[in-house]
């Protein structure tokens, strides 16, 4: 059996600091009661919302966006920009720790899947045809996010 660390570094983007914390596993009945029905269906399952439906594809306010599932801090806004294709997208997390990827070759494609390095909701993949600095844009699900205005030296 192979132990999976429970204490993983996360960056705050409030604070600007990186604490170890712990992972956060619960069981998909405990998400299911959790989460919205949609948003259990996306970030616990690996879905994906219609484009032009969810919450924050057209939010330009200043604030982070975090994960549904743990509150993790995953995005700025200040990494968002407007793709044209109907899901919020991003050109950098706040801090790669708070991400994790893997490789999604369902649909006879194969992609890289982004998920919550904290609780591992599903929440998007990220492709590199994005706009500089990074090159690379990360296509998120509204629906496995949850966003709070400010974020930075605001929060205690
Ligand atoms: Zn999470």
């Amino acid at each position: 059996m192979e132990e999976e660390k429970e204490r993983i570094p996360i960056y705050r983007a409030v604070t600007g600091e990186t604490l170890e914390v712990e992972r956060c596993r619960l069981s998909e009945d405990e998400w299911r009661e959790r989460l919205s029905p949609e948003a259990f269906r996306i970030a616990r399952q690996g879905g994906t919302e219609a484009p032009f439906t969810g919450r924050y594809h057209d939010c330009h306010e200043n604030g982070i966006y975090r994960c549904i599932c743990c509150g993790t801090d995953l995005f700025s806004s200040d990494a968002k920009f407007d793709s044209g294709t109907g899901w919020p997208s991003f050109t950098a997390p706040v801090s790669a720790l708070n991400l994790k990827m893997r490789i999604d070759r369902t649909f006879g494609m194969i992609r890289t899947e982004v998920l919550c390095a904290r609780c591992d909701a599903h929440l998007g993949h990220v492709f590199d045809d994005g706009p500089p600095p990074t090159s690379r844009r990360f296509c998120i699900n509204s629906a496995s996010l949850r966003f709070v205005h400010g974020g930075r030296g605001r929060e205690g």
